[in-house]
């Protein structure tokens, strides 16, 4: 995994593309935070003892982009909108797109097996060609080391800033357009 700080600021970089009517509602950023984290909710069955390879295992099932299609639907369903609108298929897009994205910065990491996209269809596990993030720990002790500071160092350099320049262009660009819009 990506720690947890890295899914989580990277859910929120994406919910900040949504519609301002959505993002003045609490609950669109706390759906957001839960879909960028769910995935690692495998982690309970590593604890009980689901091998890691498994189709349920840790990267396996709940980090496949099916998983994420019904994250999305779900999280979608959790939201005040009628599904008769098209905003509530926007907003399940948009839910998806976190959700997957968990997976994405998994395959990016250099430790553990792969991510099972295609789960349960295919159940082989994948990496990028290109894994410049290291892996971080799971249990929380062991993220205050030294090997806790190489993570946070390669997850700043690799996630964290390219998703706040990322972040600050859309910002620039959308304030650009607002303005020229009411000159
Ligand atoms: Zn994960």
């Amino acid at each position: 995994m990506a720690s947890v700080f890295t899914h989580v600021l990277v859910g929120v970089a994406q919910g900040a593309a949504g519609k301002s009517a959505w993002k003045k509602q609490r609950r669109f950023w706390l759906l957001a935070v839960l879909c960028s984290i769910l995935p690692d909710f495998d982690g309970i069955g590593l604890k009980l003892g689901v091998p890691y390879g498994a189709l349920w295992g840790h990267r396996g099932m709940t980090h496949s982009l099916l998983f994420a299609v019904i994250a999305g639907i779900a999280a979608a369903a959790c939201f005040p909108l009628p599904w008769k609108e098209k905003e509530k298929w926007t907003l399940a897009l948009l839910f998806f797109i976190i959700t997957a994205s968990h997976g994405v910065l998994d395959a990016l990491t250099n430790g553990g097996l792969g991510v099972a996209f295609f789960s349960p269809f295919d159940t082989h596990r994948y990496f990028f060609p290109w894994t410049p993030i290291q892996v971080s720990p799971m249990s929380a002790p062991k993220f205050f080391t030294a090997r806790g500071l190489r993570v946070m160092w390669s997850e700043l350099l690799w996630v964290w800033c390219p998703t706040v320049v990322v972040t600050a262009l859309v910002y620039y660009w959308r304030v650009r357009k607002r303005n020229s819009n009411s000159e």
